[in-house]
């Protein structure tokens, strides 16, 4: 028996962003990506996070300050509300979501507005707005 995915799909976590995070399978839309990322933050698989996000932005990333706040939050679930474009014929996509995470033990809820770009044919987190 798998665990439940930390998206909150109620899909096994081998069938929906096990694989993405493995490297097994690649997102075929921004939104499939979208929703590993959670997972990854839920798991604290940092170098996911890394190689998912726009080269442009990757230099502003720091490993450790990513681990600190994996560690930190408790991703307790996640609820798409809107997404325009991110298909697989798409090199563009935003996606609107609820985060509901647990940040040092408080309940938060945290909106964002993201922008993927699609580079080297695959999806990668852009940039946000959030709440
Ligand atoms: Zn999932």
């Amino acid at each position: 028996m798998s665990r439940p995915c930390p998206c909150t799909s109620k899909v096994p976590y081998d069938r929906c962003c096990g694989p993405f995070i493995a490297g097994t399978k690649v997102p075929e839309s921004a939104e499939l990506l979208m929703r590993s990322r959670f997972s990854a933050y839920a798991l604290g698989k940092v170098d996911y996070l890394i190689e998912t996000t726009a080269e442009a932005e990757r230099g502003a990333l720091d490993r450790e300050d990513l681990a600190t706040y994996c560690r930190n939050i408790r991703c307790v679930a996640l609820k798409i509300i809107a997404r325009t474009a991110g298909g697989p014929g798409d090199e563009t996509g935003t996606v609107k979501f609820h985060a509901s995470l647990q940040v040092n033990g408080k309940r938060q809820l945290h909106v964002e507005l993201s922008r993927f770009v699609r580079e080297e044919g695959r999806w990668r987190y852009l940039d946000g707005d959030t709440n």
